[in-house]
């Protein structure tokens, strides 16, 4: 019923040559080894785009997605883009709230949830980040800071709104560390996630929303963490580099 999603962040990463390289090889992998079911996103540096999205025509199971944006339409901001401009070019989803972002850009809840708001209103969907850091997580405090972090940047938001909205479970401590959250950790979250949006939202809202794990997922675990029943997909930093791995995860 909810959409089976497998999206790379390609973070800080990708020279011209090598993004085009990447994203061909990508799209033309999708087409022929990815199960119908699953919708594949490239989450590309705003440079890369245009060209990207160039490549990826009119596939019918490959996306593409910026991974950030600013929350004002236009004007003097300079160094910024807009959901405007990123819907100019046919960006389909922006992740936001990345931890990246909430640590070194000092994303705010306020913040991020304008930015939510103006990528809705410019038909796009955001791939809305949480998760705690590993103090959190030592602490117990993993589902005080993620209902946190849903309550100050989503709940403003109509239900109908809600539904367009892809959440990503992305425990800090594990991005890029190699050390992935155990399939049953994934699932116990992720089916917490989901417990807190029926109670906002309602069970069939809930139930419409794809929640993705990210962390260190890779071809040889993901097999695993994406049998969970509240797990819907996955948001991939490094192994998305690799077309070979990325789509192997999409599988
Ligand atoms: P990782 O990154 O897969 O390299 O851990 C995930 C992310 O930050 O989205």
């Amino acid at each position: 019923m909810r959409k089976k999603i497998v999206a790379g962040n390609w973070k800080m990463n990708t020279l011209k040559d090598d993004a085009l390289k990447l994203a061909s090889e990508v799209v033309n992998m999708a087409k022929d080894e990815t199960p119908s079911d699953v919708t594949v996103i490239m989450g590309v540096p705003f440079i890369h785009l245009s060209g990207v999205k160039s490549l990826v025509g009119n596939a019918s199971n490959v996306f593409v997605a910026a991974q950030n944006c600013y929350f004002e339409p236009k004007g003097a901001f300079t160094g910024e883009i807009s959901a405007p401009m990123l819907k100019s070019f046919g960006v389909d989803y922006v992740i936001l709230g990345h931890s990246e972002r909430r640590e070194y850009f000092k994303e705010t809840h306020e913040e991020l949830a304008k930015k939510v708001d103006a990528v809705l209103a410019n038909g796009m969907a955001p791939i809305f980040c949480v998760g705690e850091v590993l103090s959190e997580r030592e602490a117990g405090k993993q589902k005080e800071v993620v209902s946190k972090q849903l309550e100050e940047s989503l709940y403003h938001l109509s239900a109908e709104d809600f539904k367009k909205v892809v959440i990503a479970y992305e425990p800090v401590w594990a991005i890029g560390t190699g050390k992935t959250a155990s399939s049953d950790q994934a699932q116990e979250m992720h089916k917490d996630i989901r417990d807190m949006l029926a109670s906002k939202y309602g069970q069939e809202v809930a139930d419409e929303i794809s929640i993705l794990y990210g962390g260190s997922a890779k071809p040889t675990n993901a097999p695993e963490l994406f049998a969970n029943a509240d797990v819907d997909g996955g948001l991939i930093g490094g192994a998305s580099l690799a077309s070979r791995d990325f789509i192997d995860i999409t599988k």
